[in-house]
């Protein structure tokens, strides 16, 4: 029997230097991503600040979409739970955002790429503890995500294409609480799980026979996703709660022994509103040294605060959340300087996405890659936003020569209400946060009815 537990815990990897070395111009050819425009192709220039209060960031837009778009914030200012329940929306209200068939989606995620914009398809399957459902769903939840692999490579739209994927929707949550657990003991070595995900059978220490071939399994589903995926499509593994995370995330770092070798297709994604999310990213970091593997980081700040807060309050555990916005900010700031000063040092073994719709978030990204020279379109640095959310930000940016993703859920309908009635509840904070987006949108909606009346543009 192979055992995979050994002596260590996680946390005791030593800490880091990641600062320091002199930074070093970044092409795209080192970065080994394709440029999105090569005749475009844009070096880093010290730029003013960006504001996003242009209005014409909308200015590819058409009059309709204008409308539509003020139309959906409208519908946005009625209770949540009135939308949740479908009383406004209805089961088409989201039809803005998505599409059942593959013609449909390839023709709004043509319009999207035509506005410089990368959509980054996320399957909205996800499972909570006590929704655990058979093996067979688990199966079909792996067709799916096959079948997004395929669509994110094989279309006029997939430019150096990035998906999303949730653990969760192939492995048990339960499983993953156990062996979180189990891993709060002991570390686990990664060629064991390499070795399951290779079909070889292991026996994971702590495990029922039954936990056991489940876990086998799942390992083989996402070998599966990993194969697929290689060389293709770079996949994103979300971040969820605390409690399953550590095995999420030793899932995936086993994920990246196998296939990050050359280069970062398997990404993890680090939560800064965690008190330990910067231990976790140098952990990280160091593990990437050790097993000698490419890193690829989706840097948020959090989507899950008030859910852990409760359950820690309820559990008598400390807070694991950050005590305030501004602490998070700063931690926020901190995994990032981290990460940039990295790349600029090693483009060919890291990269992040910064996943926020924070727009000083978002201009100290672009400073710090000014200063470390580190190119706007290279792939070695990209930015993240919502479907539907922040759209000023996700334009100008891309407008401003930088890689843009917007995460689209990806899935009938049926399957995709429930995930953004998740998404919308967790990003309160963000959604109150639009009314910006929502002025932007009614003057450049003004710029253009008084452009038709005056006869200009
Ligand atoms: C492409 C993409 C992928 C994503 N993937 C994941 C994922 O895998 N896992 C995940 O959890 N989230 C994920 N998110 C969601 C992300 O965490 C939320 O969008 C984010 O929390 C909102 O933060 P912001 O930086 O956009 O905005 P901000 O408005 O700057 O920040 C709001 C966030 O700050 C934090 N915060 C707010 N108040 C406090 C407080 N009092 N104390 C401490 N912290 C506070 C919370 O995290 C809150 O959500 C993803 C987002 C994007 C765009």
């Amino acid at each position: 029997m192979a055992s995979v537990l050994m002596p260590h815990t996680l946390r005791c990897f030593l800490s880091l230097r990641v600062m320091g070395a002199p930074p070093r111009k970044l092409t795209s050819e080192r970065s080994g991503f394709a440029p999105i425009r090569s005749q475009n192709f844009r070096f880093p220039v010290p730029s003013a600040p960006l504001t996003f209060e242009d209005p014409q960031a909308f200015r590819e837009k058409s009059l309709w979409e204008l409308v539509r778009a003020l139309g959906v914030f409208r519908l946005c200012s009625f209770p949540l739970s009135c939308l949740l329940h479908g009383t406004v929306l209805g089961k088409r209200g989201f039809s803005m955002v998505l599409r059942e068939t593959e013609p449909e989606i390839d023709k709004s995620l043509r319009k999207m790429s035509s506005l410089g914009l990368r959509p980054m398809l996320a399957v909205p399957i996800e499972e909570d503890l006590g929704e655990s459902t058979g093996e067979q769903r688990y199966d079909d939840n792996l067709a799916s995500m096959l079948e997004c692999v395929r669509m994110s490579h094989s279309n006029s739209w997939s430019k150096d294409p990035m998906m999303q994927l949730k653990i969760t929707a192939l492995v048990s949550p339960e499983l993953c609480v156990k062996l979180t657990s189990l891993m709060k003991e002991q570390k686990y070595d990664l060629n064991f799980f390499v070795k399951a995900m290779d079909k070889e059978v292991v026996t994971f220490p702590g495990l029922s026979e039954s936990e056991n071939a489940h876990f086998l399994r799942g390992l083989c589903r996402l070998n599966q996703i990993g194969q697929a995926s290689i060389n293709k499509v770079r996949v994103l593994v979300d971040a969820e709660y605390t409690y399953m995370n550590t095995a999420l995330s030793v899932i995936t770092m086993a994920m990246m022994k196998k296939f990050n070798q050359e280069d970062a297709w398997i990404w993890n994604t680090y939560q800064c509103y965690l008190k330990e999310s910067r231990d976790l990213l140098l952990n990280a970091i160091r593990l990437s040294v050790d097993e000698s593997f490419c890193l690829g980081i989706k840097l948020v700040r959090g989507a899950y605060m008030d859910k852990e807060r409760k359950l820690a309050g309820k559990e008598g555990r400390d807070d694991p959340i950050h005590q305030s916005w501004a602490q998070t900010n700063e931690s926020y700031n901190g995994s990032l300087e981290i990460m940039l000063n990295l790349i600029s040092q090693n483009p060919d073994r890291y990269k992040i996405i910064v996943a926020t719709h924070n727009e000083e978030s978002v201009r100290r990204t672009i400073t710090q890659m000014d200063e470390l020279q580190i190119s706007r379109d290279g792939g070695l640095v990209c930015f993240g936003q919502l479907l539907g959310m922040c759209d000023h930000v996700s334009l100008t940016l891309a407008q401003q020569g930088f890689s843009v993703y917007k995460s689209v859920p990806y899935g009938s309908v049926d399957d995709t209400l429930p995930y953004l009635a998740r998404r919308a509840q967790e990003n309160r904070a963000v959604l109150q946060g639009i009314r910006k987006e929502r002025d932007l949108l009614r003057r450049e909606l003004w710029r253009r009815l008084q452009g038709k009346f005056s006869g200009s543009k």
